[in-house]
């Protein structure tokens, strides 16, 4: 049954990509007493500090997307980054959601938590069948142990702890900076700034042949939300579309929205990472969610975004 619209709601990490997504998403619905905290009022990773605000603040419900995220070349490059920040943050958020005697939580994971070689779509199951990813084994082994956490919170003290996996993700408010972005926002980036300096080559990393699947970000909140009103279980849930295309597609598909004079050049000393990362999402789609946005509705509307940031900057 829908939560209680006049609940306290916090959303670790408003910030970000995904809970400023969540913050909409709960005040479009009418949620009265949504709650956040700035990493200045309380750095997540150091527990004193998170169970002091939430003795203070008493949230009913926890949306708990916080975390340290990154592109393939941030992953690799600050493994040690991704696996601190992410255990920690998962660790104290958990902890003190269960001291403090919240009703309900829901934490975001990431499809990077399946190994390298699943079997294609990912259902559920496939989580710990073999060897990950090892671009991203870091953050991946944070965000299993976050899973795991969830877990056995409901089996040893009977919380109402859930899990939501996502595929890749994009929207407003994404990370554009090239060094540690996704693939989507890198590109829409670099073919604006081809479209605006006269430079016609794009470089693409990799060989343009890996597979990836794409949500909204709005889409993703949404879910999340469904699952916080209608969700209760143990095991965890896959959140995407369950549709894939080559990197080199989404890259044409973001040149014919932003500068359809580019050319693309594909630099193979890049990594490729996963060959293919798409989820099964019929257990999702079985409680009753599907995704409403379009990829091509959904890069135009986050290449909108990027230019009004863009013209708010000068
Ligand atoms: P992943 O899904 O964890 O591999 O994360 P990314 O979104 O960073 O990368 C997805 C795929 O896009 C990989 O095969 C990358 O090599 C490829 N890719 C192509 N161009 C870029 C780029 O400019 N930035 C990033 N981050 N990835 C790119």
């Amino acid at each position: 049954a829908p939560i209680d619209r006049n609940a306290r709601v916090f959303v670790a990490g408003h910030r970000g990509l995904v809970g400023s997504a969540i913050v909409r998403r709960l005040e479009a619905d009418g949620f009265t007493d949504v709650v956040t905290a700035t990493r200045d009022e309380v750095d997540l990773r150091n527990q004193l500090e998170v169970s002091k605000w939430f003795d203070a603040n008493r949230p009913d419900y926890v949306f708990l997307v916080a975390g340290t995220v990154g592109g393939i070349m941030a992953n690799s490059t600050r493994p040690a980054e991704f696996i601190y920040d992410n255990m920690m943050i998962h660790g104290t958020v958990v902890h003190a959601a269960h001291e403090s005697d919240v009703t309900k939580l829901l934490y975001l994971g990431s499809s990077c938590i399946y190994p390298r070689h699943a079997n294609q779509p990912i259902n559920e199951d496939q989580l710990l069948n073999g060897p990950l990813e090892p671009t991203n084994e870091a953050y991946a082994i944070a965000k299993i142990a976050g899973i795991k956490m969830c877990e056995a919170y409901r089996e040893q003290y009977g919380r109402d702890f859930i899990s939501a996996m996502p595929t890749n993700l994009y929207g407003p408010n994404d990370n554009f900076d090239l060094t540690s972005s996704h693939v989507l926002p890198a590109l829409i980036r670099k073919f604006h700034e081809s479209r605006t300096s006269d430079q016609p080559e794009v470089e693409v990393w990799g060989t343009g042949s890996p597979m990836r699947e794409f949500l909204h970000v709005d889409d993703l909140a949404d879910a999340c939300l469904y699952l916080m009103d209608h969700y209760s279980q143990a095991g965890h849930v896959n959140v995407g579309t369950g549709e894939d295309l080559p990197i080199r597609e989404l890259a044409e598909k973001i040149r014919d929205v932003v500068c359809p004079d580019a050319e693309l050049r594909f630099d193979a000393t890049k990594p490729d990472g996963m060959p293919r990362k798409v989820l099964d999402v019929s257990k999702l789609r079985g409680l009753g969610w599907s995704p409403s946005i379009e990829l091509e509705a959904g890069i135009k509307s986050t290449y909108d975004w990027f230019l009004e940031q863009a013209a708010g900057d000068l």
